[in-house]
């Protein structure tokens, strides 16, 4: 009796840790892809601004002696090193997110600094186009995290919604406790009324350097990054991203964090 329990017990633990290897290998492979395809898609990115600026360097080397075009050709050179710079800047980011887990040493974030901070980042594309913030006030809400991550989420939200806004609009960022099946989390929304996201989109663009139309959004220097980032930044909060849109009449995006409790601040 004793063998015939042994074996019983045996053949499934020895198929489970099969399985758990095999899980494990398919698991390595697919970070392996995800990591070489990040990288495939980096070069392609970086290529296609460094080539626009190379162009635009010899154009304004063989039009030295006509200074309006001289004056065109460096605005264009202009605009797109800003673009590769954003490009540098966003990729850093995301590749320093995936070393740091921010729970491994959390503080309390204070949600009113961080969307203080991220509307003032956004004030001057929004002025430019007569675009309005507004806030639903402050209400002394605190999250648990990497502030320099949640910052990085709310500012990306709020660039965007001001990115993909018509001229004159408004974009409101509110704030306010999760109630029901989310309770203990933060939810802070930025609704616009901007160009909306196709329905069939939704779900890919939070995916690495996609863009809903790279051609329409190319005036706005967008990267294809941000929202990659904030989908990271609440999945390693034990948080979640959310979006809504209607095409042609705007988007709304609600991203949930867990909420600091009160025994954390006393
Ligand atoms: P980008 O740098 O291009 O803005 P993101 O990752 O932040 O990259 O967003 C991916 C795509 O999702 C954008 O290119 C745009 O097509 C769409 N998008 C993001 N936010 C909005 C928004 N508020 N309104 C409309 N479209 C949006």
């Amino acid at each position: 009796a004793v063998p015939r329990h042994v074996t019983v017990r045996v053949a499934p633990l020895t198929s489970t840790l099969v399985l758990a290897l095999v899980e494990d290998r398919t698991k390595e492979r697919r970070v392996e892809t995800v990591r070489r395809d990040f990288v495939a898609n980096v070069s392609h990115e970086l290529k296609t601004p460094v080539g626009a600026i190379k162009l635009l360097a010899e154009a304004v080397c063989d039009a030295a002696d006509d200074p309006v075009a001289v004056r065109r050709f460096a605005g264009r050179m202009l605009t797109e090193s800003d673009r590769l710079s954003r490009l540098v800047q966003q990729i850093i980011e995301l590749s320093r997110l995936q070393d740091d887990d921010p729970l491994d040493a959390p503080v309390v974030v204070s949600v009113d600094e961080v969307v203080a901070g991220a509307v003032d980042a956004s004030a001057i594309d929004a002025n430019a186009r007569g675009i309005k913030i507004v806030t639903n006030g402050t209400h002394d809400l605190k999250v648990f995290g990497n502030e320099e991550q949640v910052s990085a989420a709310v500012a990306n939200l709020v660039a965007n919604a001001v990115a993909y806004s018509g001229d004159d609009s408004t974009v409101l960022v509110s704030t306010k406790p999760s109630s029901g099946s989310d309770e203990g989390m933060v939810e802070i929304s930025v609704v616009d009324q901007g160009i909306g996201i196709p329905s069939g989109e939704l779900d890919r663009i939070f995916e690495r350097f996609y863009r809903v139309d790279p051609a329409r959004h190319r005036s706005t220097g967008g990267t294809g990054l941000g929202l990659s980032i904030v989908k990271h930044v609440a999945a390693t909060h034990g948080g979640e991203i959310r979006v809504w849109s209607v095409e042609g009449q705007g988007s709304t995006f609600t991203l949930t964090l867990p909420r600091a409790n009160q025994e954390v601040l006393t």
